[in-house]
């Protein structure tokens, strides 16, 4: 029954803080100062998740009160990717969640999927998120002639091109990146690649949501294998996706409170080999 009380007065507390935060001219908005539904309810933690976010558009900016806040630093990036989408009803979801966290990331879209579902990626590219390319078909390329191989690579081209015409200003956020499908590669595909001007783009620490695992799980294999400036790959797309959904939000709100931000591994002008 005490901590029964207790947790009620936590809650209470915690209220009256994230009514209390101080907005800045340039703070997110008040809903997005919240720590997601059902994460830590501890007021301290909370409160450091808050003001981080509202910090947000001024990472210089000393803490006042706190000296354990955790800052942003310039140094703990991480590369957020998706591979195997446009999908209708997972990428939206993810879009949100990185909007919310102000993470930008590299969605590697399927040729086949860009066709069927042109306006979710435009919906990428109007979040800010950048694009890069999957395969037409999502087959192994190293198992191809250089015909198919090049259609794989231009057809995926051409679909995402059409789906951003009605916004050529948005072109930009094609990158001239590739991720192979399954990770295939061989110095063939580099070099057909590197001949069609793309970068191969591969990654670091796999999430293995792909295989079905939970949310807590998928947080905890990025945990387990966190360093600065990885290349983290997930998927929204190919079937159900709402443990990564799961996932991605523990791992944001986990990562943002130990000061990390979250940057495109692929650009218009090519990768970011930081590191
Ligand atoms: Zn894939």
């Amino acid at each position: 029954m005490k901590k029964w009380l207790f947790s009620i007065l936590n809650l209470a507390a915690l209220a009256g803080l994230a009514l209390a935060a101080p907005l800045p001219a340039m703070a997110a908005p008040a809903h997005q100062a919240l720590p997601p539904v059902g994460q830590s309810a501890d007021p301290g933690r909370a409160q450091a998740f808050i003001q981080l976010v509202n910090n947000w558009t001024a990472p210089d900016q000393p803490a006042e009160n706190n000296q354990d806040l955790p800052q942003a630093n310039p140094d703990l990036v991480i590369y957020l990717t998706f591979d195997d989408g446009p999908d209708p009803d997972w990428t939206p979801q993810i879009l949100a969640l990185l909007q919310k966290y102000h993470a930008t990331a590299v969605f590697y879209e399927i040729g086949r999927n860009a066709r069927t579902y042109p306006q979710i990626s435009l919906q990428v590219a109007e979040a800010g998120q950048m694009i890069g390319l999957h395969g037409y078909n999502h087959i192994e390329l190293t198992k191809l002639g250089y015909n198919d191989f090049y259609r794989e690579v231009i057809d995926t081209r051409d679909a995402i091109l059409d789906a951003l015409s009605s916004r050529p200003d948005l072109e930009d956020h094609l990158t001239p990146c590739l991720r192979p499908p399954y990770g295939a590669v061989n110095d063939s595909v580099y070099n057909r690649a590197y001949d069609l001007n793309y970068a191969i783009s591969m990654w670091h620490l796999d999430t293995r949501d792909w295989t079905g695992i939970s949310g807590e799980e998928i947080l905890a294999t990025v945990e387990r294998e966190l360093e600065p400036y990885r290349v983290v790959l997930m998927h929204d797309g190919g079937e159900d996706r709402s443990e990564t959904v799961r996932g991605l939000e523990l791992v944001l709100h986990e990562l943002t409170l130990r000061g990390y931000h979250f940057e495109p591994y692929c650009t218009a002008t090519g990768q970011e080999y930081n590191h």
